[in-house]
């Protein structure tokens, strides 16, 4: 009888928890995941000074994409396959934005199938087995961009790529809030006036793109940013800077929380 009227309290409890701030059982179960791009032990694309590499400025800053998404009423994980970081800022940084670490890094061409759908094999698709077992309203693969090991003064287009079939419109959304409050915008990064545009990455078309068709097959729309160029000169200059870097992440929040709000 005791136990019985404790869950009978637990669910009232929860119940007005619910009425008090608005956020549903549909909206916390089914977590925006994002996946930071790279791991400690390769770290992806960095600037030709070595000043900013696309692991390091995501276990910075996706954080702060986090709480742009929280902060609007929906919950967020984000998730990195590698093994967790040891250099003291970034597993601190990580360790605040409740960084769950996979500790399965892709090793050079070691690509994983997937356990829903083994026909697709692909770099990444540990985050995406994660993402598909937490039915994630969507995925956000953050990334930076690169074109060559030598400063360039002038970026190209800034890019989102997107599974074919149902990450077309969160593609776009973020890259609205790109153009709204980033490029070329006042306080903003200069980008040359060369914009932002979304590239769908079809099925069959990329092997490495497996991850990505998977989350199409489970009806996850998913995104990779890929609007910021490390070895740009401008475009480091903005993001070495602590407030800029955190305006970024928070524009992509944006994007993918003014997404979510056409979805409900
Ligand atoms: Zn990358």
């Amino acid at each position: 009888m005791m136990i019985l009227s404790l869950k009978k309290k637990c669910s009232a409890l929860l119940l007005a928890l619910v009425a008090l701030t608005g956020v549903s059982d549909a909206a916390s179960s089914h977590p925006v995941v994002l996946d930071i791009g790279h791991q400690s032990t390769s770290r992806g694309a960095g600037a030709p000074d070595g000043s900013v590499n696309e692991y390091e400025f995501w276990s910075m800053y996706a954080g702060e994409v986090k709480a742009a998404i929280e902060e609007a009423g929906y919950s967020c994980v984000i998730v990195n396959r590698g093994n967790a970081p040891t250099k003291i800022a970034i597993a601190e940084a990580c360790e605040a934005a409740g960084v769950v670490q996979l500790n399965r890094p892709d090793r050079g061409a070691k690509r994983y199938p997937s356990t829903h759908y083994p026909e697709h094999i692909g770099c990444g698709m540990v985050s995406a087995d994660y993402a598909i077992d937490l039915a994630a309203r969507c995925v956000v693969f953050l990334h930076l961009n690169s074109v060559g090991n030598s400063w360039s003064t002038t970026p190209p287009r800034g890019l989102i790529i997107c599974n074919r079939r149902h990450g077309n419109a969160l593609a776009e959304s973020v890259c609205e809030a790109m153009r709204r409050d980033i490029l070329d915008r006042p306080g903003g990064m200069p980008n040359a006036g060369k914009g932002i545009s979304v590239l769908p990455r079809y099925i069959g078309s990329q092997p490495s793109a497996g991850w990505m068709n998977a989350l199409d097959e489970a009806g996850i729309p998913a995104i990779v940013f890929e609007a910021v160029y490390v070895n740009n000169r401008g475009h480091v200059t903005f993001i070495r800077n602590d407030t800029n870097a955190r305006k970024l992440a928070r524009t992509i929040g944006t994007g993918v929380v003014n997404w979510l709000e056409n979805q409900d």
